[in-house]
């Protein structure tokens, strides 16, 4: 029986041939008789499976090694409080900047308030359509101890499609991402960054594992307030084991780290070759709503978002039978969030371009039934 497409933002669907190597390890991994789920974290087993997993996250992305990987876990959120808690205390202000481009910027900023000075430093201009605030424009702080921004917002669909230069903006402070949403479904420019955190159920593996790459200056500056679990250089210090680590997740995600790694698409490898194919998928999609009188989206071209598609029925009472019709066609998950309505198609890695081509197939049919 074939399986619906799900276009779920998140947790979200995983590759089908990850779930099946999960399936086939589930009661035995590699003859040690037991499931991950079952297994000390401090183990062999597993101590390999983690390293494996972080070996691999730092091929597949290219990381730096002045950059260390942490297993976490809180989520996105959690890293609200947990990035100000590590890093405010650099400036003798407790200052940090933001730069709110949507919903899950303007959260942090609103966490951050709780441990020091959280300063806005762009948003928004109520543009038609959607456009980011240029870095030119950024208001930014004399001493900030870091530079946030949100560089994929998932719910609002739009996407830095360049991380900007602080230093040309005469910044010196490291800029902190939150790439939840896309983390792994481009290569990031790590020569501007000093930290990157994502949950890992968008486009990674299950809920529970939040990553964070961090610069290794970035490390041991937590206010006294930070919980020992939470201060970055204790985490570190303890290869992400200070407490129990979310270890099936961990697994998962190292499954899907592996299959990333084999993906090949016209001459390309591995995450050159996601990107490609997630290209693809985009435009197929973006074309679709462009070229039809139905269908909208809302954000200028240059900062869509390639892996989550807000779009809008010109008739709002025909957003319902578009979902009910859509799963009849096994297209699962496209309605739009709660606070901005609509539909929302989200295209991570896992979804084969066969999704986007059947969601496109079915947004012809509808249209042709509704124009
Ligand atoms: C989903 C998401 C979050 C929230 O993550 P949690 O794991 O629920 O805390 C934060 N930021 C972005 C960009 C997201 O897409």
């Amino acid at each position: 029986m074939a399986r619906p497409f799900n276009f779920s933002a998140g947790p979200a669907a995983l590759p089908l041939e990850v779930l099946e190597q999960a399936a086939a390890e589930m009661l035995d991994w590699h003859g040690s008789g037991v499931s991950v789920m079952e297994m000390s974290h401090r183990g062999r087993d597993f101590m390999s499976i983690c390293e494996q997993a972080e070996q691999d996250l730092r091929d597949l992305l290219a990381v730096p090694s002045a950059f260390r990987i942490l297993f976490m876990q809180g989520g996105g959120l959690g890293q609200n409080a947990i990035v100000p808690m590590n890093l405010m205390g650099r400036s003798a202000s407790h200052t940090a900047d933001f730069v709110l481009t949507g919903s899950w910027s303007i959260k942090s900023q609103a966490e951050a308030r709780r441990y020091g000075e959280a300063h806005i430093a762009a948003t928004l201009k109520g543009e038609h359509p959607v456009r980011l605030p240029p870095p030119s424009s950024w208001q930014l702080s004399e001493k900030a101890s870091y530079v946030h921004l949100c560089s994929n917002e998932t719910i609002d669909g739009i996407e830095f499609q360049e991380l900007p230069d602080l230093r040309v903006l005469g910044c010196d402070a490291p800029l902190v991402i939150d790439c939840s949403s896309h983390i792994a479904s481009r290569p990031i420019d790590w020569s501007r960054i000093g930290l990157a955190y994502a949950g890992a159920q968008k486009n990674i593996g299950p809920a529970g594992l939040t990553l964070v790459i961090v610069r290794d200056d970035l490390l041991g500056h937590a206010l006294p307030i930070c919980p020992s679990v939470f201060d970055y250089r204790t985490v570190a210090d303890q290869g992400s084991m200070f407490n129990t680590p979310p270890t099936y997740a961990i697994y998962m995600a190292g499954l899907t780290f592996q299959w990333l790694k084999r993906q090949s698409e016209s001459g390309l490898t591995g995450l050159a070759a996601i990107e490609a194919r997630n290209v693809a998928k985009a435009k197929l999609l973006y074309d679709c709503i462009d070229g039809s009188r139905l269908y909208r989206n809302h954000v200028d071209p240059s900062c869509r978002s390639r892996m989550n598609v807000p779009f809008f029925l010109a008739d709002e009472a025909l957003t319902e039978p578009f979902l009910a019709r859509a799963r009849e066609a096994g297209l699962l998950q496209l309605k739009g969030h709660k606070s901005v309505g609509g539909l929302r198609a989200s295209l991570y890695n896992a979804m084969p371009i066969e999704g986007v081509q059947a969601l496109v197939r079915h947004m012809h049919a509808f249209e042709a039934i509704h124009a």
